[in-house]
């Protein structure tokens, strides 16, 4: 299957967290949207790697992803090494997206600044032909950044105000991430402190930029270019 954007995390929901209301967005305006997910978080303080599956496969079908795929990574143990790296570039191979969206390169969490580079990596071999010959290689797509918990210079972003319920229905699929249940044994971490509201605040801030009341904010290394200046004010 050919998809117009694959959305790669190291942990299902860090796509959520980061860009939800732009992938839903894009979904319903009927673009073939797919989700990687490096992991199977399997070193998460709470929830069981089956759970968090099917938390995963909920929220991609609430934001009416064409599909998600899980490479088997080892959590905590994302490397730029040549398997890993194979394993992401015959990813992107599969699925010639156009555009190509991982974790931003700076990120409390190591894992989501390693998952940055080493999608980073594969999107350059995608197009080389005499990298993995036996799989053909794709023209190369376009990289974009999105953020989890750190959040840098912001390059491009996304009004998702009407996607907004849709983000938040996603992020609560992941309940055994961010609820917390009474009686239930589970550790405090930062995602269930308050976690859904520091994104839901982060994203109105990103808006207030441009008086947009939500929205996403995206990075790029190559500079973005237009046909023609032309667009409304503000
Ligand atoms: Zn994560």
């Amino acid at each position: 299957m050919k998809l117009d954007i694959l959305v790669f995390g190291a942990h299902a929901d860090d796509a959520e967290i980061g860009m939800a209301g732009t992938i839903a967005k894009h979904t319903a305006a009927g673009l073939k949207v797919g989700l990687c997910d490096l992991t199977a978080a399997e070193m998460s303080s709470n929830g069981t790697v089956e759970r968090r599956k099917q938390e995963a496969q909920e929220a991609a079908d609430v934001l009416g992803a064409a599909l998600r795929t899980n490479l088997g990574l080892p959590d905590r143990g994302i490397r730029l090494e040549e398997a890993q790296l194979a394993a992401v570039t015959a990813e992107i191979r599969r699925f010639a997206p156009d555009i190509v969206f991982a974790p931003y390169w700076e990120d409390r969490h190591p894992d989501h600044i390693a998952c940055s580079k080493l999608v980073e990596e594969a999107v350059f071999s995608s197009k080389l032909r005499k990298y993995l010959p036996e799989l053909p290689a794709v023209k190369a797509p376009l990289l974009y950044f999105y953020f989890i918990n750190d959040i840098g210079r912001i390059d491009l972003m996304v009004d998702v105000t009407a996607e907004y319920a849709r983000k938040e229905r996603a992020l609560s699929c992941y309940r055994s991430q961010f609820e917390k249940a009474p009686g239930e044994d589970v550790v405090s971490t930062p995602l269930n402190e308050g976690y859904i509201e520091r994104v839901r605040s982060r994203d109105m801030l990103t808006g207030q930029r441009k008086l947009i009341p939500y929205a996403e904010g995206f990075a790029s290394k190559i500079p973005h270019t237009v046909e023609l200046f032309k667009g409304s004010r503000a």
